[in-house]
């Protein structure tokens, strides 16, 4: 297909009259029969790269994505642009129409999955049955036990992929450190992949830290914040807890309308709440890191960080969800002095120490219980034989990892040079 029968089809189908940097890449890539990583900043429109070459290629599109909420998000974005051969199979989708949809299978043009299910036989015979045009796996940074949204589901697909006839391949995801890539195209087996990388420079995103002295001044700034600069606002918190307590104080102390969000709530709780933010409904979340993977709200004006992120690129993630439109926007980091000592505490409590991983790897391989939390990623490990020692090292160098994460982290808010320069590189 030649390039401006692309652009023309951007237009027709669309309505956009330029592809935003990346895409346009990607998507000849993929027409090209490339496998492609792309890591391009949230917002950029991952979405359109898959539904543009989806499409034009024969076959269904399989996209595996690691959150129910993304996956209704996107059926009833699809089903509003007129695509009818969409659907998802979650564990929210009862037997009978998990069954329909199996049995609709070769009509489907996109079917998207959590990797749960498409674990399960049955999905994936069906699947094995039809003709593929392209398997994406959405959010890809998940599969890398190096990020902060590891999920073990994520491990183990690459050999489904393998079980589907290693089909095209497109890995999509805003996170772009080099171990997280090489872990990606590692576990997903595709070393030949095309990597399209567009670091993000959000000029319209202006970038603050608030240097307080305790606790009450950063409460006080953050209302200050909040009834002065636009709204709608995310504030983001290292604790459920706090979420609710400063939501409270904020709906006490304010006129403006506060919820707190994270992943203690049920799912129909998080869901209406995301919604009613969606809608206009609510200035401000209070939300942990649990809130704004994938969210599609374009108007974001203020992301304050009331405590710190776990890690600059998580951060630049974080932040990211702001001035989707392109109008201008503020991102204030609020940092008072020993901040830091909550990130070192949660390093600690979500990292195993090597001894302890040692211990728990020993007990694994002795069919003795482990931590849940532990037991998909050793589970992993022992399936690809490996040693304790290979397993011990690789707790080591996250936990350096970790330690070099934070130093970063210190230096963007005590530099006195140009912070966006810190975050690009
Ligand atoms: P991402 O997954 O990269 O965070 P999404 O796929 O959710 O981003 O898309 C974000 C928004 O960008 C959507 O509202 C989408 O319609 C819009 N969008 C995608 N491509 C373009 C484009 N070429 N021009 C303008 N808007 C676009
Ligand atoms: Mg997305």
């Amino acid at each position: 297909m030649q390039r401006d029968e692309i652009y023309q089809l951007l237009k027709q189908k669309y309505g956009f009259d330029e592809f935003r940097p990346g895409q346009y890449q990607v998507i000849s890539d993929l027409l090209a029969g490339q496998d492609v990583l792309a890591v391009l900043p949230t917002g950029t429109g991952k979405s359109l790269i898959y539904q543009f070459a989806g499409t034009l290629l024969p076959g269904l599109v399989v996209v595996i994505s690691p959150l129910i909420s993304l996956m209704q998000d996107q059926v009833a974005h699809l089903n509003y642009q007129g695509e009818k051969q969409v659907a998802a199979l979650t564990s929210q989708v009862d037997f009978q129409t998990r069954q329909l949809t199996l049995r609709q299978l070769p009509q489907l043009k996109f079917l998207f999955v959590s990797p749960e299910m498409l674990k399960q036989p049955a999905v994936l015979t069906a699947i094995q049955r039809v003709k593929l045009a392209l398997l994406v796996v959405d959010e890809a940074h998940c599969i890398s036990t190096w990020g902060p949204d590891f999920r073990p589901d994520y491990l183990g697909l690459g050999q489904l992929k393998q079980q589907l006839g290693s089909p095209l391949t497109l890995m999509l995801t805003a996170t772009a450190t080099a171990q997280v890539r090489q872990d990606i195209v590692q576990q997903l087996q595709v070393p030949q992949a095309q990597q399209v990388i567009y670091s993000m420079n959000r000029p319209n995103i202006y970038l603050a830290v608030a240097n307080l002295s305790n606790e009450a001044d950063k409460r006080e700034r953050l209302r200050q914040l909040l009834t002065t600069a636009a709204t709608p606002a995310i504030v983001y918190f290292s604790s459920k807890k706090q979420t609710e307590l400063i939501a409270e104080w904020l709906r006490s102390t304010t006129n403006l309308r506060v919820a707190a969000y994270h992943a203690g709530l049920s799912a129909e709780d998080r869901f209406k709440i995301q919604q009613q933010y969606m809608t206009g409904q609510l200035d401000v979340i209070c939300a942990t890191s649990a809130f704004g993977m994938g969210l599609n709200k374009a108007d974001v004006r203020l992301v304050i960080h009331y405590h710190l992120p776990t890690t600059l690129a998580d951060y630049v993630q974080e932040i990211g969800r702001a001035g989707r439109d392109g109008q201008q926007s503020l991102a204030v980091l609020l940092y008072a002095p020993g901040d830091e000592q909550l990130v070192r505490n949660l390093n600690e409590l979500t990292m195993a120490s090597a001894n302890q991983i040692q211990a728990d790897y020993q007990r694994f391989q002795q069919q003795q219980p482990v931590p849940d939390e532990l037991a998909a990623v050793l589970q992993f490990y022992w399936e690809h034989h490996y040693s304790v020692s290979q397993v011990v090292d690789i707790f080591d160098a996250r936990q350096r990892q970790k330690q070099r994460e934070l130093q970063q982290l210190l230096a963007y808010i005590q530099t006195a040079d140009c912070r966006r320069a810190i975050l690009m590189s």
